[in-house]
């Protein structure tokens, strides 16, 4: 469609590859294991919380940074994931997502020809943001596991991030555990990093949405909990993925306070405050530490079992599959001789096979020559996992297109 009235840093944008699977898969029948949203319920315990707050919430404004009570329930959720503290009063933000607080951060940071630095896969709302505030988007790629350089696992560019501090940069956004490889970065890749930042005089944008869901011996490190770095970091998460409920886009930020600051007026400006019963039902749950303490421990280890079954499937039907270490995605590499490119290869597994996955290409500016892989979520229910491994096998037919 023409778009003869979008302003101009927009124009490289169309809908978002997640809302084209799955209206695909929708239109098609296919098993949606492209967009990640769990196919089942979140906690009741959250449930419970919420129904009681649509009786005793005052249901008007919530304060603009954020519930008094949720702000300390973050802080302290924060500080045991990363072990930084941060002061409720004028550190920590609610925001509507995690989505929200990204955005509202890079408008708040970025200035018109600033060079914003992401690792490539990079989440695509992103450069999105980055657009919009008239920044210019430094690209730095992980190696492919199926490269010499990336030998069996997706790794940092060091000599690219070199470079990067050579030419300066005023930002660079870190997702870990990252989205889409499931790739949970190392202490010393952190190490690495935080250098970086502080050797270009810059800042950092940490999304970590993904901090609850790690896996093996894998544990979460934030680049904020780096020698130096407290104060260079706004780090956002959320409860969509902690606690399996994307609906609720309830997010936050937390930064040292002129960070903070900055943050704010954008958040002020854009949302201005966000739905007070999804934020008491969120502080409920953070309140009740015993009760999250076992939620999370439960989690862990039934996402963990998900991936186990997810690779097991993809593994079965010719896909190599290099272990993810946290998310709820795997990466998995089709073998196909000529390969028509992810792009093709997705919508060809949508027609042959009846499942739906996401063409990590549409996460780069410039593509590598050749990327197959596709990225798979084991975000559903067991039942849902076990169709998708018997249409990959062909022992399913997959339901007819509708006429
Ligand atoms: N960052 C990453 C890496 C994500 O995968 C998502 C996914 N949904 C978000 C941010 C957005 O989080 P929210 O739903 O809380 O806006
Ligand atoms: N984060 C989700 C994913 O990566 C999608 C979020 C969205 O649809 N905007 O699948």
């Amino acid at each position: 469609m023409s778009r003869p009235w979008l302003a101009a840093r927009w124009n490289g944008f169309g809908t978002s590859i997640f809302t084209e699977m799955t209206d695909l898969a929708r239109a098609r029948g296919a098993v949606n294991l492209a967009q990640g949203f769990p196919d089942f319920l979140g906690p009741a315990r959250v449930l419970d919380a919420l129904a009681a707050q649509v009786a005793t919430s005052h249901h008007q404004y919530a304060p603009g940074n954020g519930e008094p009570r949720l702000r300390a329930g973050v802080a302290r959720l924060v500080a045991a994931s990363t072990g930084v503290t941060y002061d409720p009063g004028d550190e920590v933000t609610i925001t509507t997502g995690a989505t929200e607080a990204l955005y509202s951060a890079v408008q708040a940071v970025v200035n018109p020809g600033d060079r914003v630095v992401v690792l490539e896969p990079t989440y695509d709302s992103y450069p999105q943001a980055i657009a919009n505030a008239g920044g210019v988007v430094v690209p730095i790629r992980l190696h492919a596991p199926d490269t010499a350089e990336g030998n069996g696992a997706w790794t940092l560019d060091e000599a690219a991030l070199d470079a990067a501090v050579a030419a300066g940069f005023r930002l660079l956004i870190l997702n870990t555990p990252h989205n889409p490889t499931g790739k949970v970065f190392s202490p010393a890749e952190l190490a690495r990093l935080a250098d970086a930042v502080i050797a270009a005089d810059a800042i950092a944008l940490c999304d970590e949405v993904y901090e609850a869901l790690v896996y093996d011996d894998a544990r979460h490190a934030s680049l904020a909990a780096q020698p130096g770095m407290r104060d260079r970091v706004i780090r956002v998460s959320s409860a969509a993925k902690t606690f399996g409920f994307t609906g609720f886009k309830i997010g936050w930020a937390t930064a040292g306070a002129e960070l903070t600051a900055a943050l704010r007026l954008v958040h002020q400006a854009t949302v201005f405050s966000t739905s007070p019963i999804l934020q008491g039902a969120v502080a409920d749950a953070l309140d009740d530490e015993p009760w999250l303490a076992g939620y999370l421990a439960e989690t862990r280890a039934t996402y963990q079992a998900k991936r186990d079954l997810l690779r097991g499937a993809l593994e079965a039907a010719g896909f190599t599959v290099p272990t993810v270490r946290g998310t709820y995605f795997v990466m998995a590499r089709y073998a196909a001789d000529p390969d028509p490119g992810d792009v093709a290869y997705a919508r060809g597994l949508v027609d042959r096979c009846g499942v739906a996955a996401i063409p990590p290409s549409v996460f780069y500016a410039t593509p590598p020559a050749r990327l197959p892989w596709l990225r798979f979520a084991f975000c559903k229910r067991d039942e849902t996992l076990a169709r998708a491994a018997a249409l990959l096998r062909g022992e399913l037919a997959p339901t007819a297109p509708a006429p």
